[in-house]
């Protein structure tokens, strides 16, 4: 059974943010309304060890977390041969309301997307949950981060999985590996960055340094490295650089896709919608 814990996040952090920057609307849905708007909740399905509680805490204070409406789901399960790739994954930000749910999940997440309590899902494999605290915290920083691009902008974080479906199947000058993806750079970096306040910048920085074992991940990391975590990164404009770079390919790609998103994502509507960067991006 699940152990579902209301999290004590209600630090200032929290209590600061304005719900109507972040959850503007109410859905009516057959005469019911849709609350998509209960307090923000962790369920703890492994049962974290008080130490690693006031890590997450420590982590969430770096971001203006809503107060209301997402759902951070801590696993307890392994869920690595799953029929659906989103769960063999080390770590997920899904936004449920406007990308809807994963119909093939098990039970407990699918029973979570169904309840329509929350807009915004974050959910960390077991692995995740038993790294080691600096593993951890860059996985959860980084979705965190997934969630703070994907409320300034659904067409920033759409065109970032849009890359993610779509780059390994083109032609391109850049390394096919994760951080050649805007949004995919962005969440790192801002991992490396929440990760030095967090842990002090040397032990960061060894941890940036000491590239993992593999060529795709040391390219990848090659790229974060090229990279300095406290400048600004212009997210926005570099994905929209990136669509209108590959723009003829991936029409290429999409007019022989059978995947309903690659298929129907518009890339010159997407590219409009970036080059207009909210105020609030940080
Ligand atoms: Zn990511």
């Amino acid at each position: 059974m699940s152990s579902r814990c209301s999290w004590s996040v209600r630090t200032e952090a929290f209590v600061d943010c304005t719900l109507d920057r972040y959850l503007p609307f109410h859905v009516i849905q057959k005469g019911t309304m849709v609350v998509w708007k209960a307090v923000t909740t962790v369920v703890d399905r492994i049962g974290l060890c008080e130490h690693r509680q006031i890590l997450m805490h420590r982590i969430h204070s770096h971001f203006n977390i809503p107060y209301t409406g997402v759902v951070i789901v801590l696993e307890k399960e392994d869920y690595q041969t799953y029929h659906n790739h989103v769960w063999r994954q080390t770590a997920v930000h899904l936004n449920i309301q406007v990308g809807g749910l994963e119909e093939m999940s098990p039970e407990h997440l699918l029973t979570l997307m169904r309840s329509q309590d929350y807009s915004n899902l974050i959910w960390l494999s077991k692995q995740a949950c038993e790294a080691r605290d600096i593993c951890f915290a860059w996985i959860l920083t980084h979705e965190l981060r997934h969630l703070e691009q994907d409320l300034w902008s659904h067409t920033l974080s759409r065109a970032g999985r849009f890359l993610n479906c779509t780059l390994g199947r083109i032609n391109m000058e850049e390394p096919q590996v994760q951080n050649a993806i805007p949004t995919e750079l962005d969440a790192n970096l801002c991992a490396w960055r929440v990760g030095r306040r967090v842990f002090g910048a040397e032990i960061v920085d060894t941890h940036v340094q000491n590239a993992p074992v593999g060529d795709n991940s040391k390219q990848s990391f090659q790229i974060l490295r090229s990279h300095d975590p406290d400048k600004a990164y212009d997210v926005f404009g570099c994905t929209k650089s990136l669509l209108q770079k590959y723009q003829s390919q991936f029409k290429e790609l999409q007019k022989q896709s059978e995947d309903k998103f690659i298929a129907t994502f518009d890339i010159d509507k997407a590219c409009s919608e970036l080059s207009r960067r909210p105020n609030s991006v940080q």
